[in-house]
C-alpha cells in the first residue's frame, strides 16, 4: 500500500485546507433555486470565531483527513458522527490574501494537533473567497460513518488516544497515519 491514498478516495487535491461545516445546507446546492446567498455562506460557513479567526486543518492526503476527522469526532458525543468538510486550495486562500497562522488544537491527538490552522478572519477577503468557490462548484467532502469507522481501527493500530480510554487529555504521540500505511 503506498503512502498516500489516490485522490478519488479524498475527493479533492491535497494539500488542502478543510473547514468543518455545521450547516450544509448553508452551502449546498452552489447554484440554481434554494442556493444560499454569497451572505449566508458566509455567515454560516465562515464565521469569525472568539479570536477573529476561521478553523481549519491542513492535510496532504487520505490518511491525515482521517485521522484529523477522527480527532474532530473526539470532541463530540459519537466517534463515528459523520462529518461535512470544505476543502479550499492553499493557492486560493493565498490568492485572497487571507493569512495562514500555525496553531495548535486541542483535542487529545497530538498529530491532528499539529495539523491545525487558523485563517485571519477578513469580511472582505472571505467574501471574494466563497464568490470563487461557488463560481468553482465547490463539493463539500462528507466523511461517512464506515470511514470514521476504519479511522478508529487505523488509530487504534498507531495508538492514537483518542480511540483509547487512558489518556490524559494532553495530546498523544500516535504514528503519522500515513506512515504506518506506508509499511
Ligand atoms: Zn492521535
Amino acid at each position: 500500500m503506498s503512502a498516500t491514498q489516490p485522490m478519488p478516495s479524498l475527493g479533492f487535491s491535497a494539500p488542502a485546507l478543510v473547514r468543518k461545516v455545521d450547516r450544509p445546507t448553508f452551502w449546498r446546492p452552489t447554484k440554481g433555486e434554494g442556493a444560499p446567498t454569497i451572505e449566508q455562506r458566509l455567515g454560516n460557513v465562515f464565521p469569525r470565531d472568539d479570536n477573529g479567526t476561521v478553523s481549519v486543518y491542513l492535510v496532504s492526503n487520505y490518511q491525515d483527513l482521517q485521522r484529523v476527522s477522527l480527532a474532530y469526532n473526539s470532541t463530540r458525543l459519537n466517534l463515528t458522527e459523520e462529518i461535512q468538510w470544505l476543502p479550499l486550495s492553499l493557492a486560493e486562500v493565498q490568492a485572497e490574501g487571507i493569512e495562514i497562522k500555525t496553531d495548535l488544537a486541542e483535542t487529545v491527538c497530538g498529530f491532528a494537533n499539529r495539523l491545525h490552522r487558523s485563517l485571519i478572519h477578513d469580511e472582505e477577503k472571505f467574501r471574494r473567497l466563497t464568490q470563487r468557490l461557488v463560481s468553482e462548484d465547490r463539493e463539500l467532502r462528507k466523511f461517512r460513518r464506515g470511514e470514521l469507522k476504519s479511522a478508529i481501527t487505523k488509530g487504534e493500530g498507531d495508538g492514537c488516544a483518542v480511540t483509547r480510554d487512558d489518556h490524559d487529555g494532553s495530546g498523544c504521540e500516535c504514528a503519522s497515519p500515513a506512515a504506518s500505511s506506508a509499511k
